[in-house]
C-alpha cells in the first residue's frame, strides 16, 4: 500500500461541489481585489481565533512581518526567534529591517526553549517570535512572563496551528498580533498562497490595513511604506468554505496523530508529545530517530512517503551564516534537525494506512533507538 506524506486533492474531491460554486460566485460578480470574501474571512477567523480583529494579507511570511513593522519594530531592533523553525520566521525579522537572535530549542517540545530566552536579550531586544512548530504551541505562560518583565512585544508564528489551544485558548489569541499562512499543505490551505494576521489591538490592525495596500489609509493618500501584501478575494472565498470544515479536519489530524503514538509506543523513536493543557492540531507529525536517513530509506523502499521540517536550523542556513562557521552554536538544535522525519499526516489519511505505516516502522528491526 502506497502512503503519501500529503495529498490535497482527496480532500478538494470531498468538498468540490462547495469550491467550485464560491469561485463561480466571484468569477461572476468580478469581486478581485480587498472583495466581500476577504472581509467576511477576517470576522469570521477572528471570531475563530478569539481576537477582536483578522486582517487577510498575500503569504504567512507577510502576516509576520507586518505584524513586527506595526507593533514598532524597525532597524537597529533585535529580535529573538527559535533557529529550529522555517526560514521564514526570522525572514520576517530581516525584512522588517531588525535582527534575528537565534535561540536553542526545547528538546521535548522542539519549540523555543524559554530557560535560554533571557540570556539572548539585550538592551536592543524589542520583541520575541515564539513558532508553535508543528501544530504544538510554544510554552506561552513562561514566554509571555519574560516579555512583559523586559517590556518586549511577543508576535506568534501561528502558521503551522490554526486552531491549536493553549490553556484553552487558540493560537492567534495569546499574544500581542499573530501570523498565519495558508500555504496550501497547511492545516487551513488556500488554493495558492493566503495569510492573516490576528490581533486583539484595533491600532496594529488599522496599521495591517493600510501596510497591505499601498500604504493607504485613506484612499489615494500613500502614507505608509506602499506595500502590496493583500489577500487575493478568490482565495478568501475558498478560505471561507474550508474554514467551516476547520475543526472536523483537525479532529481527523487528532486522531491518526493518536493513533501513530499508541501504534509506536513500544518503538525506539522520539515521539511528538502533548503536555497538560496544550492541544496539539498535528499539522505534522514528526518522531525522531538516530537511524533517520535508513528508516526514511526503508520507509521509502516500502512505498510510504515521508519529509524532514526543517533539515537545517536557519542559524546554519547560508543567507544568515554570510560566511561564518557556526556549528554547534545551538546543540539541542542541531541534534534535532538530524533525527526529524515527518509521517504521513492529512485528514484523509485512513485508519488502514495509519496502521501500516506504523507496522512496516515497528517491523523493520533496524535499531532506532534516540540515545537521547
Ligand atoms: C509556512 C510557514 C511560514 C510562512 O508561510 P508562507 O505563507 O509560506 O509565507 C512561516 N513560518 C512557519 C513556521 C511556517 O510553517
Amino acid at each position: 500500500m502506497n502512503v503519501p506524506w500529503v495529498n490535497l486533492t482527496i480532500q478538494y474531491q470531498n468538498i468540490r461541489t462547495e469550491i467550485n460554486s464560491a469561485i463561480q460566485t466571484i468569477l461572476d460578480n468580478g469581486d478581485f481585489i480587498l472583495g466581500q470574501d476577504v472581509a467576511k474571512l477576517e470576522e469570521e477567523f477572528a471570531a475563530y481565533c478569539g481576537t477582536k480583529y483578522a486582517v487577510g494579507v498575500d503569504t504567512g511570511l507577510s502576516a509576520l512581518e507586518l505584524s513586527l513593522r506595526a507593533l514598532g519594530v524597525e532597524p537597529g531592533h533585535e529580535v529573538l526567534v527559535p533557529t529550529h523553525t522555517f526560514t521564514a520566521t526570522a525572514a520576517a525579522i530581516t525584512l522588517a529591517g531588525a535582527t534575528p537572535v537565534f535561540v536553542d530549542a526545547d528538546p521535548e517540545t522542539c519549540n523555543i526553549d524559554p530557560a535560554k530566552i533571557e540570556a539572548a536579550i539585550t538592551p536592543r531586544t524589542r520583541a520575541i517570535i515564539p513558532v508553535h512548530l508543528y501544530g504544538l504551541p510554544a510554552n506561552m505562560d513562561k514566554i509571555l512572563r519574560i516579555a512583559e518583565k523586559h517590556n518586549l512585544v511577543v508576535v506568534e508564528d501561528a502558521c503551522q496551528a490554526h486552531g491549536a489551544r493553549y490553556n484553552g485558548h487558540r493560537a492567534g489569541s495569546l499574544g500581542h498580533a499573530a501570523g498565519f499562512s495558508f500555504y496550501p499543505t497547511k492545516n487551513l490551505g488556500a488554493y495558492g498562497d493566503g495569510g492573516m494576521v490576528t490581533t486583539s489591538d484595533s491600532k496594529v490592525a488599522e496599521t495591517i490595513r493600510a501596510l497591505r495596500n499601498c500604504g493607504q489609509r485613506e484612499k489615494n493618500v500613500h502614507e505608509l511604506i506602499p506595500f502590496n501584501h493583500r489577500l487575493d478575494n478568490l482565495q478568501a472565498a475558498i478560505l471561507r468554505v474550508k474554514l467551516r470544515h476547520l475543526d472536523e479536519w483537525i479532529g481527523l489530524r487528532r486522531k491518526w496523530g493518536a493513533l501513530y503514538t499508541q501504534l509506536l509506543a513500544g518503538s525506539d523513536l522520539v515521539l511528538p508529545v502533548e503536555p497538560h493543557g496544550y492541544e496539539h492540531v498535528y499539522h505534522l507529525y514528526v518522531v525522531r530517530s538516530q537511524q533517520r536517513d535508513a528508516l526514511m530509506a526503508s520507509l521509502k523502499e516500502r512505498g510510504i512517503g515521508t519529509a524532514i521540517h526543517y533539515p537545517k536550523p536557519v542559524h546554519l542556513q547560508p543567507y544568515y551564516l554570510n560566511g561564518a562557521d557556526r556549528r554547534g552554536e545551538f546543540p539541542v538544535a542541531e541534534k534535532i534537525c538530524n533525527e526529524i522525519v515527518s509521517l504521513p499526516m492529512f485528514p484523509e489519511l485512513t485508519e488502514e494506512q495509519v496502521e501500516t505505516v506504523s507496522s512496516e516502522i515497528m517491523g523493520l528491526g533496524v535499531p532506532m533507538a534516540s540515545g537521547s
